[in-house]
């Protein structure tokens, strides 16, 4: 009965989750801001596409996420996609200005539609290996069609049959892997449970510079897709690196590293005590989302729009804890 009670709240939980996904690219009339679109050089062959921030922006397509590509003496390995082809498709166009070199590799740092649909820009062209999680390909078989009737109903795109994603397309990654992309190595490392269940990770050897995809959060409060201990310890390593160059799937990129999972950590601790003791006293689960963590409301962006979820998958995972 208990489990029956706890899948009953997963599926709850993800059916939210779907749907604060979608309002956080809750967007856009006739307006843009694509016309601007611009990448910047951050370490040598590293660039960045700095998503729109913060993301309740009516007129940015979805583009929100920081996304970007290496350019090796060979060829140039896009990591994640943006949110549909035409976002993808000003990343493309972005790289061909900086080189005429081929696009030989695509990493999908995770299934988050900002981080995704827009690969069928780059994944037509077979030539492309297109890497991501080993449990990246369940999860888009698993959340496709709500991600594209989102494409259709928050991002107005007509055609969402183009931006299916095909899974048999993805090249997995168990746990690590390196690629030469000519005179440039880089690594993708495959994490356990964090922001999702199924999060890579990119490491250009040469500049140190370390895409972190939605691992790690800049001002943007950090969304749980999977659950706060594992997620934890995930961090508590990413903590430990030396990483003097990143690039965070959300947020500003000129803070201290340390700072930045610093106060993630502290966050996730926040969430865990209150939640615990939530439990411990029999505050029910609506009590808890409204209560649980609120003094950390003026600490991050997008605090209303993430923390209840992140409250109800930490109650629902914490209640079953011995
Ligand atoms: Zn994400």
């Amino acid at each position: 009965m208990m489990h029956t009670i706890k899948f009953a709240l997963t599926f709850v939980f993800q059916i939210l989750l779907v749907y604060a996904l979608s309002n956080r690219v809750a967007i856009a009339d006739e307006v843009s801001d694509l016309s601007s679109y611009q990448v910047q050089e951050i370490t040598s062959g590293n660039y960045v596409h700095v998503g729109n921030f913060p993301p309740q922006d009516t007129h940015n397509h979805g583009d929100v996420a920081n996304i970007g590509f290496i350019v090796g003496s060979k060829c140039v390995a896009v990591i994640d996609t943006g949110s549909s082809i035409q976002v993808g498709s000003l990343l493309k166009d972005a790289i061909h200005k900086v080189t005429s070199l081929p696009i030989c590799v695509v990493v999908i740092t995770h299934v988050h539609p900002d981080h995704l649909l827009g690969l069928n820009a780059f994944a037509e062209d077979l030539t492309v290996t297109v890497y991501g999680h080993h449990r990246l390909p369940k999860q888009i078989r698993k959340r496709s069609k709500y991600y594209l009737e989102m494409l259709q109903r928050d991002l107005a795109v007509e055609d969402i049959g183009s931006h299916a994603i095909d899974p048999s397309r993805i090249t997995t990654v168990d746990s690590f892997l390196t690629i030469d992309l000519g005179d440039r190595v880089i690594e993708i490392q495959a994490w356990d449970y964090a922001h999702t269940d199924h999060d890579v990770t990119v490491t250009d050897v040469s500049t140190g510079t370390f895409w972190a995809g939605d691992l790690v959060f800049s001002k943007h409060v950090p969304i749980l897709d999977s659950n706060a201990r594992q997620y934890d310890q995930v961090l508590k390593k990413l903590q430990s690196l030396d990483v003097k160059h990143y690039v965070v799937g959300h947020g500003p990129l000129d803070r201290p590293w340390r700072d930045l999972v610093t106060e993630q950590r502290r966050y996730l601790d926040v969430l865990m005590s209150g939640v615990r003791t939530a439990i411990d006293t029999g505050v029910s689960l609506m009590d808890a989302v409204n209560t649980v963590g609120w003094d950390e409301h003026d600490r991050w962006l997008n605090f209303e729009l993430y923390h209840r979820r992140n409250v109800t998958t930490t109650y629902t995972d914490l209640e079953w804890e011995d």
